[in-house]
């Protein structure tokens, strides 16, 4: 199948970038990401993924939009508080690329419902964009056990952290924790705050896992916990090894 000419023009710059060119912008425009999360890391994922012309968005969450939201949530506009986060992140989307389509879940991701969505369509990638442990290892149990690649991320105040997993091919989120850190040790971000600018740093690099990803090329950060402290700008990548006792992954690597 050709690029269209509109195609063509919109897409430009992504096809000149030699490692994407047609061949990866026809992978893109083929391909659905599944975002959990249409928050501080989801919001700016989503767009950056719709402006790439991802061909499918999906979109998993329960909350409203809030005048609290505003801070850092940049997909969500003063005329969408109240209204569900899915439907504000849908029309933002289309209103950037109305070519890209949304599969919108208006729910909580759960034990009971976080199989259902992943298997809901062959999603490619998966972004964890949520903003609490406990979600974050079920999103990771379910996709080891899904065998589906995610991208996760978290943030802080003015520092953040993010890692890949890819079935087969390096650990995963519970070799990296063990399991759920209890509160005292996983501040909350509603109750220490975090600087928007830094859920838009990585929600941006979680957007760019996902392409690369998707058009094959270049080096993504499995096995690798990128950390940032934006109040340094000290960036670190740290080798994280597989654990081969892990409750998740251990034992089911090929
Ligand atoms: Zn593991």
């Amino acid at each position: 199948m050709e690029l269209t000419m509109s195609q063509r023009a919109r897409y430009a710059r992504n096809i000149a970038v030699s490692e994407i060119g047609e061949e990866g912008q026809q992978k893109l425009l083929k391909s659905s990401v599944l975002i959990f999360g249409a928050g501080g890391l989801g919001s700016p994922a989503a767009l950056y993924l719709a402006a790439a012309g991802v061909g499918t968005i999906g979109i998993v969450d329960s909350d409203s939009v809030d005048l609290s939201n505003l801070q850092r949530q940049i997909i969500h506009r003063m005329s969408s508080l109240s209204r569900p986060k899915t439907r504000s992140a849908a029309e933002a989307l289309s209103a950037l690329n109305p070519f890209v389509r949304t599969v919108l879940y208006q729910k909580r991701a759960d034990g009971d419902s976080i199989t259902d969505i992943l298997r809901d369509r062959p999603w490619d990638f998966i972004l964890d964009c949520t903003d609490n442990y406990p979600t974050k290892f079920l999103i990771n149990d379910a996709c080891v056990r899904e065998k589906k690649p995610f991208c996760h991320a978290g943030f802080l105040r003015f520092a953040g952290q993010a890692m890949t997993y890819v079935p087969g091919k390096g650990p995963c989120l519970r070799c990296l924790f063990g399991g759920v850190p209890p509160e005292e040790r996983s501040p909350s971000p509603a109750k220490f705050g975090v600087v928007g600018a830094v859920c838009g740093i990585f929600g941006s690099i979680e957007a760019a896992e996902a392409i690369k990803y998707i058009i094959g090329k270049g080096e993504l950060l499995t096995g690798k916990l990128l950390t940032a402290d934006a109040l340094t700008m000290t960036f670190r990548k740290i080798a994280i090894p597989r654990d081969p006792d892990c409750p998740a992954c251990g034992g089911r690597q090929e």
